[in-house]
């Protein structure tokens, strides 16, 4: 007759040698898994007649791993054995009402490892005292809901860290206001979504006038400063739809998503006087500048078919080149 197959989940590797070597010298065929997870995964991939279990391990633990075992229809009857070094009042009652078979303690006496094996697969089962059982099995419930809960806790804070990672990646550092990254990708989806719902798509390129100037007089520490108070303006002035960020520089690209030419060209005066209504100043007295921006107007209709994304921007670009050549402080559409 072969001998029964054992699956034996432990994280250390010295007792796993040792077991193995115990008993596969009377026959057995065993295989092993290095925590929980992995248990759990080669006793479905392939059940086994019996399971060791140590307690105390990373990730998953030993009365976890089992309860979950134990919700796996084929692995319901599996004998599972408890190993564990703790001698801690109650951890036989733990175990057993984690849905362990059995419980045997660290340090294993070697001599009579094969033989409590070969009793627990010949059918041997421990049971819980009735009059503790349901005080056992509630404690097993309230920790297994407590560990539920620092997990998700611990993901969830994962996810928040990653969001503001792609988060930090999409955003201008200076005025927090999307990137060119984000634009160019979101100029993209806006451009695929037009195409196929044939509704307009307007894009307006705005320049802050005379930045050079602004930045060599007052230094660049003054035009950040500007940036900043610029990128609030527009921010104030658009819906919810409308994107505003920066596209490099002193430059700053809206998207006007279901917008046409005519209303583009309203939105951009708007923006216009209210950054000149804001009085945006650097320097003092005398010298002091007050900030005013150029901006182009393209729009694309879905009239429009051999019109690229690329081209709208490039659009944008060349009227708000316009705008700059006409004297600056104004709005050129395209
Ligand atoms: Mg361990």
């Amino acid at each position: 007759m072969s001998k029964a197959k054992i699956l034996y989940i432990e994280d250390n590797s010295e007792n796993r040698l040792l077991v193995r070597r115990v008993l596969e010298a009377e026959g057995y065929c065993l295989t092993e898994a290095v925590d929980g997870l992995s248990g759990l995964q080669a006793a479905q991939a392939d059940p086994p007649d019996l399971i060791i279990m140590d307690i105390m391990m990373p990730g998953l633990d030993g009365r976890e791993a089992t309860t979950r075992l134990r919700s796996i229809p084929q692995l319901q009857r599996v004998p599972i054995i408890a190993l564990t070094a703790s001698v801690l009042k109650g951890d036989r009652e733990r175990a057993l009402a984690a849905g362990c078979t059995g419980y045997l303690q660290k340090p294993l006496d070697i001599d009579r490892l094969p033989k409590q094996i070969q009793e627990f697969l010949d059918g041997q089962r421990e049971s819980l005292d009735p009059s503790d059982e349901l005080e056992y099995l509630r404690e097993h419930n309230k920790r297994l809901a407590e560990r539920l809960e620092q997990k998700v806790e611990r993901l969830s804070n994962i996810s928040e860290a990653n969001r503001r990672l792609s988060n930090m990646s999409l955003t201008d550092e200076l005025t927090a206001l999307p990137n060119r990254r984000y634009l160019d990708r979101r100029i993209r989806e806006e451009w695929a979504l037009a195409k196929r719902f044939r509704s307009p798509l307007s894009c307006v390129m705005i320049d802050l006038d005379h930045f050079k100037r602004i930045n060599d007089t007052f230094g660049h520490q003054a035009g950040d400063q500007l940036l900043q108070a610029l990128a609030k303006v527009f921010s104030s002035c658009l819906r919810e739809d409308d994107v505003v960020g920066r596209y490099g520089g002193e430059e700053f690209l809206v998207l006007l998503p279901q917008v046409e030419t005519t209303n583009a060209s309203t939105v951009a005066e708007r923006i216009r006087k209210r950054v000149e209504l804001a009085k945006l100043t650097v320097g003092s007295e005398a010298q002091a500048v007050h900030a005013t921006i150029s901006l182009g107007v393209a729009t694309v209709s879905p009239d429009d078919e051999e019109l690229t994304e690329q081209m709208l921007v490039q659009r944008a670009d060349a009227a708000l080149y316009r705008a700059k050549a006409e004297g600056r402080n104004r709005v050129v559409a395209g």
